[in-house]
């Protein structure tokens, strides 16, 4: 694995009336596993189907009916623990979690308290090159999920929808250390990104299947570093948990109107008091939900129904040496091995897909030339349309035609961009293209010649003037080019018109 060294951001300060403030951050993200069925039942986890027509007689809470395992989901919490660079439990067990909700028939969410799957791991979160901020897992379980209350069909009715319920959620627990907006929404960015890599979770957030709840607090400056130093929760401010946030912008938007929230609130002698909260994105605030419920409220016990947890490290092993190249590791070899900036290895590594079509043009080509090409042309075009890369009609295979075109001197920069544009229109193959359609460059140095002998014929006036300023030439090349319709050679023509004029 390649390290690039990096440097710790500086925390967001908010000034108050009195005092500065610093804010600590810790989240809970809930990413659905990647399965096509759910973590104890059959039923298939696919979304957007009729309602309540992926319900086993478990996830409705039939009596007598038993869980069983999944054990494709246990696999996938495995594999995010080991991208997570985490500890992986080869004894873990289930524990009901007591409560009522209408879409939760069971009575009881089956989740794991006391002896989670992954234990202590860690996200690396860039902050711009060279910066990031190591953040801290604590722990990542595995649960069912709840289904889904639907309350705007009906003035006079609510419904209730249990395709949700009982689908398989690792619930991955930062540690916290995450010390501004940004940094919150640049963890989840990170997470989603390594879980898209893994293909543990497809981090779709606008279906909900990865959405965090985000616990802040406040403190004065150094506090943060007491806790480091001695890991004393309690040198910290009392922390309000706002509930459920699928977009990275409200996130941000949530975190910096409750920090404001706080510092109000003890700067003017009150306290904050621990509690669960809602952000309502239409208000730009966040309002009490519930005070903050404990452990015992939940009645938590041991799963009777589940036997506990046990893997083997071969098993594990086996997982682990399955594991894809994640992106920090790719990132850094962008950079070594293409020569490209941190910048473009980072934007080319986003996605998976991305850094495959980029490495399929790259190979045996020269790696900047590519990045240039993927980055500013095929992006740029991509993003018009609303496109993924999977999507883009000029494959991998002909944007390395296009490079080549232009590294052998058959094309020129500029008509290489008329050649994207129409392989990108019809789908052709960029070499059929540049031959049908004569837009060789002609780098025939006769052909050149000609035009070049030409020009200067009919410009005796202009000829005089550069020759007396040989920065005028450029004008020369500029006709030049005109007349040969932009295909001859820029090289050899700056050569010639140099030549010709005798500068
Ligand atoms: P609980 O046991 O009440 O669920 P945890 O200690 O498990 O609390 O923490 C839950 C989440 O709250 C974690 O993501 C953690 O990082 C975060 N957290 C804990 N203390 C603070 C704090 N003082 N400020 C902000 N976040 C916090
Ligand atoms: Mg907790």
């Amino acid at each position: 694995m390649l390290d690039l060294a990096y440097e710790a951001p500086k925390p967001k300060v908010i000034a108050g009336a009195k005092h500065d403030w610093e804010l600590v951050i810790g989240l809970e993200v809930h990413a659905q596993v990647a399965s096509k069925a759910k973590l104890f039942s059959g039923a298939s986890t696919e979304f957007g189907a009729e309602p309540n027509s992926n319900v086993a007689f478990l996830d409705a809470g039939m009596p007598g009916m038993l869980p069983v395992i999944n054990e494709g989901c246990v696999a996938l919490a495995v594999k995010t623990g080991l991208g997570l660079k985490a500890q992986i439990n080869l004894n873990s067990a289930f524990d009901r979690k007591n409560y009522f909700y209408p879409d939760l028939p069971l009575g009881y969410q089956i989740s794991q308290l006391y002896h989670p799957i992954v234990g202590e791991g860690e996200v690396l979160v860039d902050m711009g090159p060279g910066v990031a901020r190591l953040v801290r897992i604590e722990r990542i379980h595995l649960e069912q999920d709840a289904g889904k209350s639907i309350h705007d069909m009906d003035p006079t009715m609510s419904f209730v929808d249990l395709n949700r319920t009982g689908v398989a959620l690792m619930e991955i627990v930062s540690r916290p250390d995450i010390r501004g907006p940004e940094e919150a929404a640049a963890y989840v960015g990170k997470l989603r990104q390594i879980l898209r890599y893994l293909g543990t979770c497809d981090g779709n957030m606008q279906n909900g299947n990865l959405r965090a709840d985000v616990n802040v607090s406040i403190c004065r400056p150094g506090a943060y570093e007491t806790y480091r130093e001695t890991g004393d929760h309690s040198v910290l401010g009392t922390r309000c948990e706002i509930k459920n946030m699928n977009s990275m912008r409200f996130i941000q938007q949530a975190i910096e109107y409750e920090a404001r929230r706080q510092i109000a609130l003890i700067e003017d002698g009150g306290k904050v008091e621990q509690e669960t909260r809602l952000y309502d994105p239409d208000k730009g605030e966040t309002r009490s939900m519930r005070s903050k419920e404990e452990a015992h409220d939940y009645r938590y016990f041991p799963c009777p129904d589940l036997l506990p947890l046990e893997i083997d490290q071969a098993w594990v092993d086996g997982i682990a040496a399955d594991l894809p190249e994640l992106p920090d590791a790719k990132r850094a070899r962008f950079v070594l091995d293409y020569g490209l900036t941190e910048y473009d290895a980072s934007v080319l590594t986003a996605e998976a897909e991305n850094a495959a079509y980029f490495e399929a043009v790259a190979e045996s080509r020269d790696g900047k030339m590519a990045a240039n090409w993927i980055i500013n042309e095929l992006f740029g075009r991509l993003k018009k349309e609303d496109h993924s890369i999977t999507e883009s009609p000029v494959s991998a295979a002909q944007l390395g035609q296009i490079v080549d075109l232009i590294a052998s001197g058959d094309i020129s920069g500029k008509i290489a961009k008329d050649v994207f544009e129409i392989s990108y229109a019809t789908g052709r193959d960029p070499a059929e293209i540049v031959a049908t359609e004569g837009m060789k460059q002609v780098t025939d140095t006769g052909a050149i010649e000609a035009a070049v002998d030409e020009v200067i014929a009919a410009n005796p006036a202009q000829v005089e003037k550069a020759r007396a300023n040989p920065k005028l030439a450029g004008w020369f090349v500029g006709q030049v080019m005109k007349a040969t319709g932009g295909k001859a050679n820029p090289k050899a023509v700056n050569e010639l018109v140099a030549a010709k004029l005798g500068l």
